[in-house]
């Protein structure tokens, strides 16, 4: 059945955009597809192009905040994001201003990254950034970097990043320069991955931070817990709850067109218990979700009953 499902979802007509506003992610090709599902026995499936590799861009906000809990402790970083959704776009600014002190809402939302990319350990931006990166190496089994042209393409427009980390800044809810947490930010967004990476990392959090193939956990059951709350709540920004109903799987979205899934039990052909499923395609919709990426989701969760509902 899955294979009908990625053919359906594979062949429907295109619908949505690029994500242009990052002028390097307008040249990504429309037609590209790639779905990967692993278990937590190693059983994995896997169509279409799983090897393209494409930036993490929001998605990256999952793996910032679990190495900013690792490092700082949780509560620390509690004390500077909040864990409720907004019901806003992804890269609103209105309530950092109205809301009391203007602490950002949750860390999926691009405030509240911009403050957990200034929590992140080191003292430089390289440093920052690889303590990402080796985080994500250590889950996947292999070495990741920067995409640099979407990267220099991302923060020559940053505009209205840059104001929301000026209002971060002037509130206190950013440690150093707001030039460090953009840089840092922004580098975290353009980090490569490929379908199968996301997939095992989906796998970690439903394993509660154990990777696939290893038998020690890298991260507290705690963080793991608040992670997929996060992902589940406000992983989708302003149609997080829309999804949470009609999907009902913890998820993570970015604007290069992947979706990061992480589910707790279920049975998808020869795969069961903890599983880890990401979607790539990189045409958007106008809130930042791939379009054919919620699509196949939406019909996966519904044949083999996936949601936690
Ligand atoms: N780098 C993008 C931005 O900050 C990430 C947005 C996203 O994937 N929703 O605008």
């Amino acid at each position: 059945m899955i294979q009908s499902i990625i053919k359906n979802v594979k062949n429907a007509p295109h619908s949505g955009h690029l994500a242009s506003y990052i002028p390097a992610l307008a040249n990504q090709s429309k037609d590209l597809f790639a779905a990967c599902l692993v278990d937590e026995r190693g059983e994995i499936l896997t169509f279409g192009d799983v090897d393209y590799l494409f930036t993490l861009q929001s998605i990256s906000k999952v793996m910032s905040f679990i190495v900013a809990a690792d490092h700082l402790g949780l509560d620390r970083v509690l004390e500077k994001v909040d864990v409720e959704p907004t019901g806003d776009p992804f890269n609103s600014i209105v309530r950092l201003e109205v809301a009391e002190k203007g602490k950002p809402f949750n860390p999926m939302i691009n405030a509240g990254a911009i403050t957990v990319a200034s929590l992140l350990p080191g003292d430089s931006v390289e440093s920052r950034v690889k303590s990402v990166t080796d985080f994500i190496s250590k889950v996947t089994g292999r070495q990741h970097s920067v995409n640099q042209e979407v990267y220099q393409s991302e923060i020559e427009t940053a505009y209205r990043n840059r104001a929301i980390a000026n209002y971060l800044k002037a509130n206190d809810y950013l440690i150093g320069t707001v030039d460090e947490a953009l840089e840092t930010y922004l580098q975290l967004c353009s980090i490569e991955v490929s379908t199968v990476d996301l997939a095992k990392f989906g796998l970690f959090l439903a394993n509660d931070g154990l990777p696939l193939n290893e038998n020690t956990k890298l991260i507290t059951r705690k963080t793991a817990q608040f992670s997929k709350a996060l992902m589940m709540t406000c992983g989708l920004y302003n149609t997080s709850g829309k999804y949470a109903a009609t999907i009902g799987i913890p998820m993570k979205s970015g604007v290069s067109g992947g979706v990061l899934c992480t589910v707790q039990d279920g049975q998808v052909e020869h795969l069961k218990g903890h599983m880890g499923i990401a979607v790539f395609s990189p045409m958007i919709d106008e809130i930042g979700n791939s379009v054919k990426g919620m699509d196949f989701l939406q019909q996966l969760s519904d044949y083999y009953k996936l949601s936690v509902f």
